[in-house]
């Protein structure tokens, strides 16, 4: 690895992914809790991991767009949990903290099928599911 190897190529060895599926920086943390790599021979400065990854994996960043951490994790750079959005969506969203209106399965989080724990909201549907799941191996197993 030499500051000649592509910033993607640097960047990749550097992240560890969380059980969460967060792509965890292991490198510079900036001062507002992103990570951050050395641009290269011919960037001045850092650049912040999560845009380098979105950039490489999604695409160009668009002019007055920032990208969101839908996950929460700033130092996160798994380009599936960012997304572009504009500035007043994004303070928005910090302030509301909480994204999505239904979960990854499509349920809605009405207040009666969602649980909360301290990080996230659980979609009690899918959870019955898979508790139906789980049981229904365990049957099969005895
Ligand atoms: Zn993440
Ligand atoms: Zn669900």
């Amino acid at each position: 690895m030499t500051r000649h190897t592509p910033i993607i190529d640097r960047l990749l060895p550097r992240i560890e992914i969380s059980p969460t599926g967060c792509w965890l920086w292991q490198g510079p943390i900036n001062e507002n809790g992103y990570g951050t790599i050395g641009g290269g021979p011919r960037v001045a400065g850092h650049k912040r991991v999560h845009r380098v990854t979105y950039e490489h994996f999604v695409g160009p960043i668009a002019d007055g767009l920032q990208i969101d951490h839908l996950c929460r994790v700033r130092h996160c750079c798994n380009p599936e949990h960012l997304e572009a959005v504009t500035r007043t969506e994004n303070v928005r969203r910090g302030i509301r903290k909480t994204r999505q209106t239904h979960c990854k399965r499509g349920h809605e989080f009405t207040p009666e099928n969602t649980l909360r724990n301290d990080r996230q909201r659980v979609c009690l549907t899918c959870k019955r599911a898979a508790a139906r799941a789980y049981l229904q191996r365990k049957r099969v197993a005895a």
